[in-house]
């Protein structure tokens, strides 16, 4: 995890879901380090011996420099959203500190999740965790490089924002995403227009859990079991007390019968530029 001081007061205060705050906010100052999170040489850079990329377990031989092949993802479910109940959990805002608790209990719950990913957020250490979240299944989408209002930049700058952090999780794991979340959900046509053209979904949500302002587990447990089949749900793993609340409301909502898929697995397919909520 790597965050300017900026990025974080400002996801501390205004968390994701409330576009009219940042709008009336100043723009945050611009981002004033390139990502050295990790080299950037196709993927095929030798990473330090005693580092296990994959996050697996599966380290290299010592002493000798090897590449970073891409995790290898599990193979597709096959679960058809329109007969099962499925709810699609979506983490934004990291990697934090506690991103690898929730992929955790994640675990524990056979739960698919998707995390929404901050450029600025990823650090030189994040790697692994990154790629832990590929080979354990959960999706990763774009949530721009430090979280600026989209609708409030140039054409270029909003390009920049998405392209930087797409880049940068490409590098790191290989992955293309295939979804994207305006920070505070503000969107309009020209971030609509850029996207479609980058080859991203707009992914919104049903449930707002309200956990980046209600620092409360039992709030974020209440708010995020209204969730209907279908629904997309919002949290942040940046959130202590969201990680907290996590095995209770996947305990309830495992009660309720869901399946935890990821937004593609939701929708089956993605469409550039168009928004998803829910099913
Ligand atoms: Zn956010």
């Amino acid at each position: 995890m790597r965050v300017g001081l900026a990025l974080l007061s400002l996801l501390v205060v205004t968390g994701c879901g409330v576009a009219s705050i940042l709008r009336t906010t100043a723009p945050a100052p611009p981002p004033t380090a390139p990502p050295t999170a990790a080299p950037t040489t196709g993927g095929a850079t030798p990473g330090p011996e005693t580092v296990d990329p994959s996050g697996t377990g599966q380290a290299g031989e010592p002493g000798r420099p090897r590449p970073w092949p891409s995790p290898t993802a599990p193979e597709p479910r096959d679960i058809s959203c329109a007969r099962t109940r499925c709810v699609a959990l979506t983490f934004d805002d990291g990697p934090g500190n506690y991103t690898s608790t929730v992929l955790d209990v994640l675990a524990r719950h056979h739960a698919r999740a998707t995390f929404f990913l901050v450029g600025e957020m990823i650090g030189k250490d994040d790697r692994p965790v990154l790629r832990r979240m590929v080979a354990e299944g959960h999706e990763l989408g774009n949530h721009t490089w430090d979280h600026r209002d989209l609708t409030a930049m140039s054409d270029a700058g909003l390009r920049r924002e998405i392209v930087r952090t797409e880049k940068l999780v490409k590098d790191l794991t290989g992955v293309r995403m295939h979804g994207m979340r305006p920070p505070y959900g503000a969107t309009d046509r020209r971030v609509t227009e850029e996207t479609r053209r980058l080859g991203l979904a707009q992914i919104l949500w049903a449930i707002d859990t309200l956990d980046w302002r209600d620092r409360v587990p039992k709030l974020v447990v209440q708010r995020s079991t209204k969730a209907k089949p279908g629904d997309i749900v919002l949290m942040h793993d940046i959130h202590k007390t969201t990680v907290e609340a996590l095995p209770r409301l996947l305990k309830v909502l495992d009660e309720k019968g869901f399946t935890y898929v990821t937004v593609s697995e939701l929708f089956g397919h993605l469409t550039p530029g168009k928004r998803y909520s829910d099913r």
